[in-house]
């Protein structure tokens, strides 16, 4: 952190930054210029909180040299972090994931039925929403606990490692005993008390950016978990609040090498949210995968047109095996390749 005075700063106003920063632990370092003099602080870590600084007589303003989020930062930990799951899946490396399942988890049948043609198609873990936070009190909420053991199930049947939401804390744990990575959702990503217990519940986590969230908040939320000792989180892009109502969100391809620049945390999208239109999903998706994404997640349902949320987003069966032949191809241009199922989990 550094203060810079107004060019007509007096003696007595740099002695009084001086003597806050003192007050707040740090060593003031004052450095005169021929214009005007700045203050440094010696020993700031970067946490240091300037905001009443700010507001002192004398005081231009105050400049902070690093990003406000630490653990997450690439200045933190320059290398990339590699995210495995239990299954063997990971993130952050050459090989891209692929998530994919319906948005909600209806019954058994639908949910193994699922299961087995994102198999098929090339995906190596399988999402599906036990704990739906739908916009309205009135729409599907999921089927719950139930929906946790199906979800199991489908494992048991696959060998696909499992992604599924955890909505508030009281569910939280119930989720984790399934989940081989925990879903953080859009709704919730600064539901702090949340994020701190995910970062203490020892799973992977997918962390989605809020619908108006900036970068630097989505980073912030992940500091939550990191904070608590658990450094497994991947991000996602899923779309943010646009003006346009023609596309349910505005897909930010821009976000997945910018985070990549700010972070090592692996960086997902999820262009069904981002988009939210069916026919336009393959497009985002592949667009994602030329940004670099290190995984995509996609709404995949048998029959899309009889899903009980987020139909209008979600691929059938052969629009999403085109799909994935197509990003098969993506990658491989750009020097990766789309994941395959791990050799401890095919069967
Ligand atoms: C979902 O993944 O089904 C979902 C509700 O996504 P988001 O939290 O991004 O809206
Ligand atoms: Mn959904």
């Amino acid at each position: 952190m550094l203060v810079m005075m107004r060019r007509d700063a007096t003696a007595g106003q740099v002695q009084a930054v001086c003597d806050a920063i003192s007050a707040m632990g740090f060593t003031p370092l004052p450095l005169p210029g021929t214009v005007r003099t700045a203050v440094g602080l010696v020993g700031d870590d970067g946490q240091a909180d300037g905001t009443h600084i700010e507001a002192m007589a004398g005081v231009a303003s105050v400049l902070y040299d690093s990003k406000p989020y630490r653990q997450a930062s690439r200045e933190w930990k320059p290398e990339k972090t590699i995210v495995t799951l239990a299954t063997g899946v990971s993130f952050g490396g050459d090989e891209i994931p692929i998530i994919a399942g319906p948005c909600s988890v209806e019954s058994e049948a639908q949910i193994v039925a699922a299961a087995r043609l994102v198999k098929q198609a090339g995906a190596v873990a399988l999402r599906g929403g036990a704990y739906k936070p739908r916009t309205s009190p009135y729409a599907f909420q999921g089927l719950g606990a139930p929906a946790l053991e199906m979800l199991a199930i489908a494992r048991a049947e696959t060998g696909l490692a499992i992604v599924t939401e955890a909505l508030d804390e009281a569910g939280a744990e119930r989720v984790a005993e399934v989940a081989d990575m925990v879903q953080v959702g859009a709704r919730n990503m600064q539901n702090y008390a949340l994020l701190r217990l995910v970062g203490r519940l020892g799973k992977p986590v997918l962390l989605k950016r809020g619908m108006s969230a900036t970068i630097t908040e989505l980073l912030l939320a992940a500091e939550y978990v990191l904070n608590e000792g658990n450094g497994q989180v991947v991000l996602c892009e899923r779309g943010i609040r646009g003006f346009d109502g023609a596309t349910r969100n505005v897909f930010d391809v821009s976000a997945i090498p910018l985070v990549q620049k700010q972070s090592h945390l692996p960086m997902a999208a999820d262009p069904s949210h981002g988009v939210g239109v069916r026919d336009l999903v393959p497009a985002a998706a592949r667009a994602a995968v030329a940004a670099g994404a290190d995984a995509l997640l996609i709404e995949v349902h048998p029959e899309p047109d009889r899903a009980k949320s987020d139909g209008v987003q979600t691929l059938g069966p052969e629009a999403f095996t085109k799909l994935v032949a197509d990003l098969r191809v993506i990658a491989e241009a750009t020097g990766r390749s789309i994941a395959g199922l791990p050799a401890a989990a095919s069967r």
